[in-house]
């Protein structure tokens, strides 16, 4: 089957660990990947944002990057994308004319879904969407510092009704989809994946990135923006003597001084009496993620809110336990009392106690780092989310070419469409 994806700002091309690259890249690309190895052809349609990158770049056997030349040919924040969806749009569905139309479409982030739906209601294409991260968590809990076009929640909610089927990959997502009204009748729950194979407790802990170290050590891997709550574990320091954070991710290491969130979490560690403990890497290279995984004692993750979060997964698939919030897909990720520890987000002292927990018995790290890496490999490999999502797709398809009119017309959608923009602007 020809598989098109569309992900706009996330380039599985991408160095990760940037503000806008992170798990999305790492599921695009696995995904695409994947989908090729069942014998799929994929075409990964994402932004341009260099003017050396060619049109098409293979990324193995059947699986194509091809960069849309819209906008600015450098990088800019996701946020600022919106405007541009439309001639997105446009070129893709020119393309597919001049190759072919896809049997479907897979939309991942917002955005991209408002680019699929277009070109895929000039083309007949149906349409599958992958949310990643919703806009009405993300105002919820970051209020006026969130950056998001204020149209994103109306058209989400639209989005998520007109698309032929939703990819939700976790159960507070469905909740959060039924909060939304926008009905759930046409979605289904398949989460994030790992690399089982790449991601393996047994092999080097090469602590080359992060130097060795004989002490207890703590691990945070992510990108380094603020609802992360990096802080959270940094306080959580302060009450745990003799024991070492390492932060991976952020800018390369040498343009941490000039990031401000980096500066910010190093002022913390000043005020808390910990910066001799706490040990920032900024960026690493994904290859070079397991041996560092390998080197904690413990994972943290403490997120504010977490759409999914595959960081979780891939200390699980590491064999390490994890201690992190209780929020959004590490609800399902982390089986708390036996893979890890969930406390509640923000709270220092309960974090101080899940370590605790974990550091003043060894033995049940292990037994819990084992439940992880055997629940990671039968739950969340990437060879079982790639089935689950191949089967989605070829239901969405063969709906279609059994004659199934699911969607409405271009006219009226674009007139909605227009509605929910004028909605969005007045809220
Ligand atoms: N990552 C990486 N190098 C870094 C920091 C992060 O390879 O320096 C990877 C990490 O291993 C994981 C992804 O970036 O695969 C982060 O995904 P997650 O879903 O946890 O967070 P998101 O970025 O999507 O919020």
């Amino acid at each position: 089957m020809k598989i098109a994806m569309i992900s706009e700002h996330a380039s599985p091309l991408a160095a990760l660990g940037g503000v806008d690259a992170g798990g999305q890249n790492v599921h695009v690309d696995a995904l695409a990947r994947g989908l090729a190895r069942l014998g799929h052809e994929v075409d990964v349609y994402t932004r341009r944002d260099d003017p050396h990158l060619p049109e098409r770049v293979p990324l193995e056997k059947g699986a194509t990057v091809v960069h849309v030349p819209v906008g600015p040919d450098h990088p800019v924040p996701k946020d600022d994308l919106f405007p541009l969806m439309d001639d997105f749009a446009d070129w893709v569905e020119l393309d597919w004319a001049r190759r072919g139309d896809p049997a479907v479409v897979h939309a991942h982030f917002w955005m991209s879904g408002l680019a699929a739906l277009r070109a895929g209601r000039a083309r007949g294409v149906p349409v599958v969407q992958t949310f990643h991260a919703l806009g009405s968590v993300k105002r919820r809990f970051q209020g006026a510092a969130d950056t998001s076009p204020t149209e994103r929640v109306g058209l989400e909610r639209r989005l998520a009704r007109d698309v032929d089927l939703v990819i939700a990959t976790c159960a507070d997502e469905v909740a959060e989809l039924e909060r939304m009204h926008s009905g759930t009748d046409h979605v289904r729950v398949i989460p994030c994946g790992v690399d089982t194979v790449h991601f393996t407790p047994h092999g080097p802990t090469d602590t080359g990135p992060t130097g060795s170290t004989e002490r207890p050590r703590l691990l945070l891997v992510g990108r380094m923006v603020e609802r992360k709550g990096f802080d959270v574990a940094i306080r959580a320091l302060a009450d745990l003597p003799g024991v070492e954070l390492v932060i991976a991710g952020g800018p390369p290491v040498e343009s941490l001084d000039d990031d401000p969130e980096a500066r910010r979490l190093r002022a913390v560690a000043e005020e808390v009496g910990v910066a001799d403990r706490v040990i920032m890497t900024g960026q690493l290279a994904h290859e070079d993620m397991p041996a560092v995984y390998r080197s904690a004692d413990v994972v943290l993750a403490t997120p504010w809110y977490e759409p999914f979060g595959i960081t979780p997964l891939e200390a699980a698939a590491a064999g390490r336990p994890l201690v992190g919030s209780a929020v959004g897909g590490l609800l399902d990720s982390v089986a708390d009392g036996v893979t890890g520890r969930l406390v509640p987000p923000r709270d220092v002292p309960a974090l101080v106690r899940g370590v605790r927990e974990l550091l003043d018995d060894p033995e049940k790290g292990r037994r819990w780092g084992a439940a992880a890496r055997a629940r990671a490999v039968t739950h969340f490999d990437w060879g079982v989310v790639t089935a689950q999502t191949e089967r989605a797709l070829l239901e969405v398809a063969r709906r279609r070419d059994d004659g199934a009119d699911t969607v409405d017309t271009t006219a009226a959608w674009l007139d909605a469409h227009a509605r929910e923009f004028q909605d969005g602007m007045a809220s």
